[in-house]
């Protein structure tokens, strides 16, 4: 297999410290601690002279840049083992100087998405640790990170990170093999369909002055008003029969359409806010700009971060909080779960 880099590594200053091409095919991660709140440049500096004898294939820093010292195609001289060093990718993270050597927020999540990264690129299917020192430098049960500490007498990666290992592998693997979607298709119960917003609001007030939860959405040039989103159809039917028997002319429909925030009148529980969860709905490839997006992204959950362009586009992101963010989806290629 021809060896890459990660396309997430925006610093490079390449180390003379490596052994030419690794003996063995990429099949582990080891994380190590840099003891040093430095960025991904000066990780890189501090492994270029020679005499440091000393290196490591990726770096983060504190603020969540990823530098590229060693390509992966090489064997970095990291954890002071020549067999591990031959099979695994090093990553160092800048870490504070004293125990526990805790790593900053930024500087995990691009961790987490770095080690995801380097999994997809180099068919590692799934992240395997073990708290068996044993089973790690075995490679026991597919065991495939490993940690500087099992190798010299040093505490790397430092128990902010050792401790999480475990959670390292979970969340890498959730993103390896996301959960299939199933693709929900809802019914709406409509009420009527205009070209002109305010008709649309006029209906929307009466159906809502007979007691019913009525919300206004835009699909296409048309404004429609719509009563509840079913997954059970019977439940719309339902829903149709009592809307008819109010005297409202009603239409079962599976085209949604981008909810449209109506001042006083919209019901808050239907319009999407920051902190909700959407999917992107079936058939949904690229992001608002027309990027391809990622596969697993199409099926992650996602956390609207932030609502532009008067609600038609949503900056989300996989995390609920932080400062990561995924990127640009239309509004209306997304469903609220
Ligand atoms: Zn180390």
């Amino acid at each position: 297999m021809a060896y890459t880099n990660s396309p997430l590594a925006t610093v490079k200053v390449l180390s003379p410290n490596h052994s030419g091409q690794r003996t063995h095919a990429i099949d582990t991660i080891t994380i190590h601690c840099v003891v040093g709140q430095c960025s991904a440049k000066r990780i890189g500096e501090i492994f270029l002279p020679t005499k440091r004898q000393a290196s490591s294939n990726y770096g983060i820093g504190y603020d969540g840049q990823i530098g590229l010292y060693v390509e992966e195609k090489n064997r970095s001289w990291c954890t002071s083992s020549n067999s591990n060093d031959q099979r695994a990718i090093t990553i160092e993270v800048a870490s504070d100087t004293t125990h526990p050597y805790a790593v900053t927020d930024k500087a995990y999540t691009a961790l987490l998405d770095l080690v995801t990264d380097i999994c997809k690129r180099n068919n590692i299917k799934k992240l395997v640790w073990s708290n068996n020192k044993s089973d790690r430098v075995n490679h026991v049960n597919g065991c495939n990170m490993t940690v500087h500490r099992d190798y010299a007498d040093k505490s790397c990666p430092g128990e902010y990170l050792y401790s999480r290992h475990a959670a390292i592998a979970a969340e890498v693997n959730k993103r390896l093999n996301p959960a299939p979607v199933v693709a929900t298709k809802l019914y709406y119960v409509q009420t009527g369909a205009y070209g002109v917003k305010a008709n649309a609001i006029k209906q929307l007030n009466a159906v809502k002055a007979a007691g019913f939860d009525a919300i206004l959405k835009k699909s296409g040039l048309l404004y429609k008003v719509q009563v509840g989103a079913y997954s059970v159809k019977a439940n719309a039917t339902a829903m149709a029969a009592k809307l008819k028997a109010a005297g409202f002319a009603t239409y079962v429909t599976t085209s949604g359409g981008t909810v449209v925030a109506v001042e006083g009148s919209t019901t808050a529980s239907d319009v999407i806010k920051v902190g909700d969860k959407v999917k992107c709905r079936p058939g949904v490839t690229t992001y608002s700009n027309g990027v391809k997006m990622p596969t697993w992204v199409q099926k992650s959950t996602l956390y609207v971060r932030q609502i532009e362009s008067n609600g038609t586009i949503y900056l989300v992101s996989t995390l609920a909080t932080g400062n990561s963010y995924t990127g640009r989806v239309k509004a209306s290629d997304m469903y609220k779960i």
